[in-house]
């Protein structure tokens, strides 16, 4: 696969180029020179394959020839030894995606990328660093998917203060080639560090540095897997059973698989196709939804997709009236999505037109009032943990079903984090969410974090240390 910058297409690239460099020379965000259709034969067995061999149909066309399929398929293997369930809960679907390590979806693409940055750099001398700027979530996942990786070393920058204390373990309590630098000032600050970083002509002389924002292209293409696979799985008439990890309580009486007659009532009559899935996607740089726009792109059985934001709605209110706004970040309780300028917006707009973005997506934004509502409600009626991410996600889609919005087909949700994660705000509004066994296993660890100014120098002087 070749891959091109959204700034200008004369600079192309291979796989490895894209990935390791992150961002193209002019400032552009790598895309892949066409979106390759799912061989029939896949798209016919997408609802019995297993995750690993659907990840593995998914990403080969965007790493071959650079990543033999022999490796592919041990990486894939390795990176996804957890899938992404998909479990009815009430009249619809909850696609679990925090099974991984460190219990939200970012795991799916950060565990492959530090698989595929490991083979790439194979036999090269010179040690990797890898800077990143997190807000939380990207910086947990980022560390444990590269933690122990040889010739890759990774520094985390994140806001002090400003992430939870589970989160502060996963990205701090590592140790090893997993530096955190807690930052005097706010994530825009830390982002604006790592940009400042990669602009410094002597530091990029210095050290071989890379990025791991959600902009980079090998964290992207894995989560279209998920799309797919849950895809598949609605089409066929399948859900999963409840893991051991989901935060479903107990003897609620309201398991069972989706209940179609329920749909039915929930979204009033229509004549679409039953087999296409309608996915909500709780979203903040919208890495998510790009890869969802791959999955349907390369034929995954999708009807559309619903943005659903937090008061950060520059998406959609951009698909309500075409002019893309971007703008300061307000905090909310699902703060891995306040992102007010969301950086992948224009690999969106580099694949597709207005009118063509307004076909496959419905935007609608959640208050956190609503937010909190929400979590309560689905804990009461179905007996089901969300967090907030997820239940943006729950709440945008109720929104549209109530407007009559939406075509009469399976709905799943994502969740894209563990109702644990974010206990601060889900305990006082559901109850206590069990405790997933990769959160659980961060109980005896520290968080060891080194304090650095909101200041270019003191990041240098850390990098050259
Ligand atoms: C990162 C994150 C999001 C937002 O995903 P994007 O790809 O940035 O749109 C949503 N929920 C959780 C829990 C996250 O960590």
């Amino acid at each position: 696969m070749r891959y091109y910058s959204t700034r200008s297409a004369s600079h192309k690239a291979g796989y490895a180029q894209a990935a390791l460099a992150g961002l193209a020379p002019d400032g552009g965000l790598f895309i892949p020179e066409e979106i390759p259709p799912y061989p029939r034969s896949v798209l016919s067995s997408l609802g019995s394959m297993e995750f690993p061999d659907i990840a593995f149909e998914t990403i080969r066309p965007y790493v071959h020839p650079e990543i033999p399929d022999a490796v592919l398929g041990d990486m894939v293997r390795d990176a996804y030894p957890f899938g992404a369930p998909l479990v009815a809960v009430g009249d619809r679907f909850m696609l679990e995606l925090f099974h991984g390590p460190t219990a939200a979806f970012k795991d799916f693409g950060a565990r492959f990328m530090a698989r595929s940055f490991s083979y790439l750099r194979r036999g090269e001398s010179k040690p990797l660093r890898i800077l990143v700027a997190t807000s939380g979530d990207t910086g947990g996942a980022v560390a444990d998917g590269f933690f122990g990786v040889q010739g890759i070393s990774v520094t985390v920058l994140y806001p002090k203060g400003r992430v939870t204390p589970l989160q502060e373990k996963q990205i701090a309590g590592l140790g090893g080639n997993i530096q955190a630098l807690a930052v005097e000032g706010s994530f825009d600050d830390c982002q604006a560090l790592v940009k400042a970083a990669f602009a410094d002509q002597d530091l990029q002389k210095h050290l071989a540095l890379s990025s791991a924002n959600s902009i980079n292209i090998s964290r992207l293409i894995p989560q279209a897997a998920y799309y797919a696979a849950a895809a598949g799985r609605a089409a066929v008439g399948k859900s999963d059973p409840g893991g051991e990890a989901t935060p479903r309580v107990a003897d609620n009486g309201v398991s069972g698989r989706q209940d179609p007659d329920r749909r039915d009532s929930a979204l009033g009559s229509g004549g679409d196709s039953y087999r296409e899935l309608v996915v909500s996607v709780p979203s903040g740089n919208f890495g998510n939804l790009t890869a969802g726009l791959y999955a349907k792109a390369m034929g995954a059985p999708i009807a559309l997709f619903i943005a659903a934001t937090n008061v950060n709605k520059t998406v959609p209110d951009y698909l309500a009236d075409g002019d893309y706004r971007p703008r300061p970040s307000q905090a909310t309780i699902s703060n891995a999505m306040d992102v007010g300028a969301p950086s992948n917006f224009e690999r969106m707009a580099s694949h597709w037109s207005y009118d063509e973005l307004k076909k496959s997506i419905q935007g609608v934004w959640v208050s956190d009032e609503a937010t909190r509502e929400t979590i309560q409600q689905v804990r009461r009626d179905a007996a089901y943990f969300l967090d907030p991410h997820g239940a943006v996600g729950w709440n945008g889609a109720d929104q549209l079903i109530r407007q009559g919005g939406l075509p009469r087909c399976p709905l799943a949700i994502l969740g894209t984090a563990h109702p644990a994660k974010f206990a601060e705000v889900v305990e006082p509004l559901a109850g206590k969410p069990p405790l997933p066994p990769s959160l659980a296993r961060l109980e005896g660890r520290g968080a060891e974090g080194e304090t650095i100014p909101n200041s270019f120098e003191a990041l240098r002087g850390v990098l050259y240390a």
